[in-house]
């Protein structure tokens, strides 16, 4: 489901463009898997994760939805100083979901993106101007599918000024990656505004995640769904 738009700043320092982060409830019900992080190992041996990866080379941040992440990250292990090799699908793993080969991925139809388009009026999900172009929020090599619910209308601004993300509320972890975000904040103020709307189903949902990161529950990804 999904929930409002985050911005985040971009970061010159780090050559890094602004970015939307398109906030989801159960990015599952978008078609996203999560697995277990698989970490790969480096031609020198080296165990390597987009963490260990950042120390590395701190000249670029590593961004799941990032070209230079993307293309096999274009940064040095640590151990050896040499760049990995490392396939997106790898990269996708790391990150703790499983990746849609690139060979099953299905192009949005003509009536998908109708209906999607039809859902917004027409208009950018973002800021309501008209919209041109229409992406998934959870990205095809994600698992993101081609339902109204994963798509997203988009202005011209919106889609060529701005990278792409996705990030769930549900899951606290997954904000420790978005730059100057912090998830209880947010999560807290999500949760004033369902109860305002009278959403009960999320405002308990959120109450849940919310008890639990307080006791520091959550090195479990899938805390959430633990609660139901
Ligand atoms: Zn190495
Ligand atoms: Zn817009």
């Amino acid at each position: 489901m999904y929930v409002t738009t985050y911005f985040e700043e971009g970061d010159h320092h780090h050559n890094r463009k602004p970015h939307l982060v398109f906030v989801l409830a159960n990015a599952e019900s978008h078609g996203l898997s999560r697995i277990e992080p698989e970490p790969y190992t480096c031609d020198c041996g080296a165990e390597l994760t987009p963490e260990i990866l950042d120390t590395g080379d701190e000249g670029k941040v590593s961004w799941p939805n990032c070209k230079s992440w993307r293309n096999g990250g274009q940064k040095r292990c640590p151990e050896c100083g040499e760049y990995p090799s490392i396939d997106r699908e790898q990269h996708i793993r790391a990150r703790g979901y499983r990746p849609t080969p690139k060979s099953e991925i299905k192009q949005i139809t003509a009536t998908q993106r109708e209906d999607a388009m039809e859902k917004t009026d027409g208009q950018c999900l973002v800021c309501n101007e008209e919209a041109s172009y229409v992406v998934r929020m959870v990205p095809p090599r994600y698992g993101g599918s081609r339902e109204s619910e994963n798509l997203a209308p988009l202005c011209d601004h919106h889609y060529e000024d701005y990278g792409h993300m996705f990030a769930d509320i549900l899951v606290p972890p997954e904000w420790n990656k978005i730059h100057g975000a912090e998830w209880r904040p947010l999560a807290t103020e999500l949760r004033d505004q369902f109860d305002e709307m009278g959403v009960d189903r999320v405002v308990e949902t959120l109450d849940q995640v919310l008890a639990a990161d307080k006791e520091q529950e959550w090195g479990d990804p899938f805390l959430y769904q633990n609660h139901h």
